[in-house]
């Protein structure tokens, strides 16, 4: 029997099983991963950006916690997660840009890095980047809906990392500290979880039969979490209100323009965003009008008849620069909370011993470590010792309204 079993081996399993060992935790802990290996789901196909430019206060608190781990990890682990600090650029028109620049002594005063740009300084850090739109004719921006860029909100702190070595690393260096204590059980899918009567965890029924016992569980399965409660218990008020959402990125060539391999990961019209990978560029963007649900097939005309319009229209010379290859663009779900955007994490209030650590949408990557650790104290001490604003996402804020509404989200 297992004192916590964590269901799914993607980075915010992998953080919460790391930090659990790193602060002590003594009990034995299963980790059950659908797969066959660890981090193969939203993990390894994200886009591996961090920011900690944020409207609310727990999300900022967490990406700085959360960076500062990532610049330290080597030093502390010799392994090196691919950290590279090379800035996150928001673009804005007129109409967004006031909230832009009324919100900067909001940044000051948390120690948020940000400087505030003119049009023409973004062209230093985007060579080629076109402020203006004079050069689009009428009938094309009647489709594009471009206007001239009015400012832009650079935070030199920011920056990408990978993110499928920094799980795999959680996850080794925890079977190494404690191999008696950490069970890593691949190829295991979680049917349900056994509840009693009285809402109390009895165990995991798996898909290929097997029953595990436990009264403990850590539920981070990501776009499948709100599945497997549904699955678990009829009960209306204790589902979660997570959906997987299809979301895409694109590996394209590097236009021809000096410097470009060192721009920041820059985000332009209609929230595409791109940034330097490896000698080529990768581009996304969220499409909202994407209905939910499990298909992640990847769709090459989005970009190519959509998203490069607005890249070739900002940084003339992108319409030369294809998709490297059908292998170098890929589709991976967003766990999307319908009812703010922002993670849930904290015990379920319905269903005892059930811990959720699930709903992260655009930003699960980046806010790990942090993420890791506040379990780990919950878990450990009883309370968000180093974050106390990781209180503002337990499950209970939707049923009293206290929904954290994020702004700046991609
Ligand atoms: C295209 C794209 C771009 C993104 N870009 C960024 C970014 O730049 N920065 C950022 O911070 N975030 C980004 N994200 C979001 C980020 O990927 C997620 O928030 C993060 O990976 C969530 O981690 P997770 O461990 O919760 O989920 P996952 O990595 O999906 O892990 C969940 C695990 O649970 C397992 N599982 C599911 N069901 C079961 C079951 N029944 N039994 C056993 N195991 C199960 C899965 O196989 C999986 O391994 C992006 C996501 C996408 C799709």
């Amino acid at each position: 029997m297992s004192d916590m079993v964590i269901i799914g081996g993607g980075i915010i399993g992998g953080a919460i099983l790391y930090y659990l060992k790193e602060k002590g935790f003594d009990g034995k802990i299963t980790i059950l991963e659908k797969n066959n290996q660890l981090a193969q789901e939203s993990t390894s196909l994200s886009a591996g950006g961090f920011r900690n430019i944020w409207s609310t206060k727990v999300n900022l608190c967490l990406t700085n916690y959360s960076i500062t781990a990532f610049k330290n990890f080597k030093q502390e682990t010799g392994v090196n997660i691919g950290f590279e600090q090379i800035g996150y650029l928001f673009t804005y028109y007129e109409k967004e840009w006031k909230n832009i620049v009324d919100h900067k002594h909001i940044w000051d005063k948390n120690n948020v890095n940000v400087e505030l740009i003119k049009p023409e300084e973004i062209k230093k850090l985007v060579p080629g980047f076109e402020e203006r739109i004079d050069h689009i004719s009428k009938e094309e921006n009647e489709v594009l809906n471009m206007d001239n860029i009015a400012g832009g909100l650079y935070g030199p702190d920011c920056g990408a990392f990978n993110p499928t070595t920094l799980t795999n690393v959680y996850f080794e260096k925890s079977k190494e500290k404690c191999p008696e204590k950490v069970e890593i059980k691949l190829n295991c899918k979680v049917k349900r979880i056994l509840i009693d009567a009285n809402n109390e965890i009895e165990g995991i029924k798996l898909e290929n039969g097997e029953t595990i016992k436990c009264s403990n569980v850590i539920l981070a399965a990501g776009a499948w979490s709100a599945k497997i409660i549904n699955d678990s218990i009829d009960e209306e008020n204790v589902q979660l209100p997570i959906v997987p959402w299809k979301r895409q990125l694109f590996t394209v060539k590097m236009p021809k323009i000096d410097k470009f391999s060192e721009i920041p990961m820059t985000i332009i019209d209609d929230e595409v965003y791109f940034r330097p990978e490896a000698g080529n560029l990768i581009v996304g963007r969220a499409d909202n009008e994407q209905t939910f649900g499990f298909d992640t097939t990847v769709d090459r005309q989005y970009y190519e008849d959509y998203m490069n319009y607005f890249m070739s229209a900002r940084i003339p010379g992108m319409e030369y620069c294809r998709i490297i290859s059908n292998a170098s663009m890929w589709g991976g779900l967003y766990a999307h909370n319908t009812k703010d955007k922002n993670a849930i994490v904290g015990y379920h209030p319905d269903i005892k011993g059930l811990f959720l650590a699930t709903g992260f949408s655009g930003h699960g990557v980046m806010e790990a470590p942090a993420i890791g650790l506040s379990v780990a104290e919950k878990l450990i001490d009883g309370e968000y010792k180093t974050i106390p604003e990781v209180n503002d996402l337990r499950f209970e804020r939707i049923k009293e309204n206290k929904l954290i509404i994020e702004t700046i989200i991609i």
